[in-house]
This record gives C-alpha cells, sequence and structure tokens, in this order.
C-alpha cells in the first residue's frame, strides 16, 4: 500500500453530470426451453435492439436489459409464447444511484488517505496512482526490492494515454511473463478495481504473503489497468452502462467500437459482433481499426524479447474463467492444458467464499464472439495460456456490481491467480 493524494475536483464534477439514466430500465432473466424459443428471443433482441447482459450457460437462460416504452410489449410477446422469464433488476437507475452514492460519499476521505481498493476511481485517479508507483520499490517477506516501470503503450482518439506497468524483481535467470489487462468493456468498473488491486499486491504485498512474493519470484507482469480509458471515463461522466470505446464513426451518430470484437485474429463481425456502428458489439469496419487494439497488438510484436507464457483479459461478469476460442465452438489443441489450468484458478477461487466460477472455452461457456482479444493472444501473438476472466457476479446487480464487493471480489481472483500462475509452472509450456 501506499501513501497518495488524489485530486478529487474531477470527480465531483462527474458525479453530477451523469445525463444517461436509467430510469425503469429493467433486467429480465428469460428461459427458452427450446432452441425455436431461443431464436425468438434472439429475434426479438434483434428487433427492439435489446441489450444482452449475460447468457447463462448452466440453464441457458439470458439476462436482458429493457426499458419503459417496450417493458409491457416485451412482457406480452413472452407471456404469449410461453417462455418463462421474471425481473431480475426491476430498476437499474437505482442501483446505480447507490452506487454513485458511496462514491460521493468517498470523496473527502480520498483527499486524505490513501489509495483505497475498497472503492472504484476515476480513470484520472488511476492514472496519478499509476504515475505514483514510479517512485519507488516495493518489499516481499524475503526482504527483496520489487521494482515497477511504466510505460504508455497507445493513445485513444480523445487522447488519453494507455499505461502498462511492469512489474519484476531482478534476477539472474531468464522469467517467464504474465500479461493482463482490465477495462477493454467500459462499464466493468470491477476490472480495473480488480487489476489495480492486483498490481498492489504484486508491488507492495501488503499482507507479506510468499505465496504472492513467489509470483515476482517466478514471472515477469505486465499490467494495463484500463486498456479502454475512453469508455471507461464516459461510463464515470455520462453513461453508466457503457461498454465500448468512444470512435467517432463516419456516416454514424452512434460513437464506439467493441474492442472485444476488434482484435484481428479470425476477425468476423458476423460471429458474435455487427456490422452496424449504433450496436454494443460492433465489430469496427476493419480488424485492429481501435488504437486500443492495436496498442496491444503492437505492444506484443515490440516485446518480442519477452517471453509470455499466459494473458489474462480481465471482464465482468458471470464468474468464468474462459480460454479460446471465441470464434469457433472447436477447441485448441492444447485445450487440456488450458482446461487444466483454468480448473486449478476455478477451485482456489472457490475455497476462498464458495464462489463458483465455470471453465471452458468462449464460444460453449458463453456465446461465440469473433475479435477477442483473448483469441488474438493466443492464435496471433502465440501465447499458451490465454483466458478471459470474467468476475463476479452471476446477476443480481451485474455491471453494476456494488462497492461492497470489490474486496470480496478480489481477494477471490487474486486467490485464483496465484494458484493458476503456481499451476503453469509444472504444466506443458510448449503448444502441442
Ligand atoms: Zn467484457
Amino acid at each position: 500500500m501506499k501513501l497518495l493524494c488524489i485530486t478529487t475536483l474531477l470527480l465531483v464534477s462527474q458525479v453530477t453530470t451523469q445525463n444517461t439514466r436509467y430510469d425503469g430500465h429493467e433486467v429480465l432473466k428469460i428461459f427458452p426451453k427450446t432452441t425455436n424459443e431461443a431464436s425468438y428471443v434472439l429475434d426479438m433482441v434483434q428487433k427492439y435492439g435489446l441489450d444482452v447482459w449475460h447468457v447463462h450457460h448452466n440453464d441457458s437462460s439470458l439476462d436482458v436489459k429493457i426499458w419503459p416504452t417496450i417493458s409491457s410489449t416485451v412482457k406480452q410477446d413472452l407471456t404469449n409464447t410461453r417462455i418463462p422469464f421474471f425481473t431480475w433488476i426491476k430498476d437499474i437507475q437505482s442501483l446505480i444511484d447507490q452506487q454513485f452514492a458511496p462514491i460521493t460519499s468517498h470523496i473527502n476521505k480520498r483527499a486524505t488517505q490513501q489509495f483505497m481498493f475498497t472503492v472504484y476511481h476515476s480513470f484520472a485517479q488511476i492514472e496519478a496512482y499509476v504515475a505514483s508507483l514510479s517512485q519507488d520499490t516495493g518489499t516481499g517477506p524475503s526482504g527483496d526490492s520489487i521494482y515497477s516501470s511504466n510505460a504508455v503503450i497507445g493513445y485513444t482518439e480523445e487522447n488519453r494515454q494507455i499505461h502498462l506497468v511492469k512489474i519484476s524483481k531482478p534476477s539472474n535467470q531468464a522469467k517467464k511473463a504474465i500479461f493482463v489487462d482490465g477495462g477493454i468493456h467500459a462499464r466493468e468498473w470491477i476490472s480495473p478495481a480488480f487489476v489495480l488491486y492486483l498490481i498492489d499486491q504484486l508491488k507492495y504485498n501488503p499482507d507479506q504473503l510468499q505465496s504472492v512474493e513467489d509470483l515476482v519470484d517466478t514471472y515477469d507482469w505486465y499490467i494495463v489497468p484500463v486498456l479502454n480509458p475512453d469508455g471507461y471515463s464516459y461510463s464515470f461522466a455520462s453513461d453508466r452502462l457503457w461498454r465500448k470505446n468512444r470512435r467517432t464513426n463516419s456516416g454514424s451518430t452512434c460513437h464506439g467500437v467493441d474492442l472485444n470484437r476488434n482484435f484481428g485474429y479470425q476477425w468476423n463481425p458476423a460471429i458474435g459482433g455487427s456490422t452496424s456502428a449504433c450496436s454494443d458489439v460492433f465489430s469496427g469496419v476493419s480488424a485492429f481499426s481501435e488504437a486500443e487494439s492495436k496498442a496491444i497488438r503492437d505492444y506484443f510484436a515490440s516485446a518480442s524479447n519477452v517471453d509470455f507464457i499466459s494473458y489474462l483479459t480481465v471482464h465482468s461478469y458471470g464468474q468464468m474463467w474462459l480460454y479460446p476460442w471465441g470464434y469457433t465452438s472447436a477447441l485448441p489443441n492444447d485445450y487440456v492444458d488450458l482446461d487444466a489450468a483454468g480448473n486449478t484458478a476455478r477451485v482456489a477461487i472457490r475455497n476462498r467464499f464458495n464462489t463458483r466460477y465455470t471453465v471452458g472455452s468462449s464460444t460453449n461457456v458463453l456465446y461465440s464472439a469473433a475479435g477477442g482479444s483473448d483469441d488474438y493472444a493466443k492464435g496471433g501473438a502465440g501465447i499458451k495460456y490465454s483466458y478471459t476472466l470474467e468476475l463476479r457476479d452471476t446477476g443480481r446487480y451485474g455491471f453494476v456490481l456494488p462497492e461492497s464487493s470489490i474486496i470480496p471480489t478480489c481477494q477471490e481472483t487474486m486467490d485464483g491467480v496465484i494458484a493458476f500462475a503456481n499451476d503453469l509452472k509444472v504444466l506443458p509450456q510448449t503448444k502441442r
């Protein structure tokens, strides 16, 4: 942990200017029982332009956001076709209001206290924290120093910096490396919250745990706290449920590209993406059309001397530890290795608070979607142990996870990362 004074003026103005409201917006949990019913629901999603928040693997149910003017029509359609559903979140705005209330009350404390991992931070605050990292060293229980260095790997359309933090402990031996990114999707605030927690653990080891120091003894860590700073900032300032980046799309008044449909390995808008600029899953006009996805591609290309063994991209929600492929239901040749390491993480996560994760390939556990960063990391950059982590929860709060859940989520995910990283030491290192 470290002391850090943070300017809060920016946040004060952000809290009060959210202009996209979700009064009366609901999340329905819909249970299609047959493939016919499933396609009926998907047609309905298309027809009304509904936002599918999550697809549950265990019972094939869908969390779908609707709004007041179509609420009765959608519910009537479902009732007429006898597709069971219930209202999962009654009023999204009240959840958002609850979430911003503690943020406001924390403002004064934030100015004088340590960087708090118990709350969500604006991008400006995250940048201040990242800048402060380069000013000191951490120490593990062995007494050895742990170093970090910062780099900027890209600039967004709105000219924000994409920061990369490297955390390492000097060694005579070459180490393998693990890459972690957070905040590809703007509204998934728990993702940067965990990634910042991970940085703090690795560098400062606040509980002085040998298991945490082992992580820097064995690996070098390359961590991007917020890959989509424009979208993240917009989700603070204007629209809590914004997902994409803030790309100005030519010929459209709709902003944004879904960065997790824009990576250039088997890129294909027809598979879980969209060619419509107004869609929440707009794949972009071409693979790697976006500064943020390009930054990752170019970083991996430039870091050919770094031996990346794993790529972890952190999202929410659904409680899943997913491996490629997202573009096809076929499995990677070495999926047995990826499945084994994922299950090691799953067990460790469950051991902490009994939080249940699902492990499997993205297409088979979640849905098919081409252009994901994990597919690129494995298929394009050749990083064997490539995963998408979907953190808490399973839909009670969805993307609007309360701040009271941040620390438990971080603790259990950290347990998962420790167990996972240990397992990599004994699992096969080369692709099959
Ligand atoms: Zn996501």
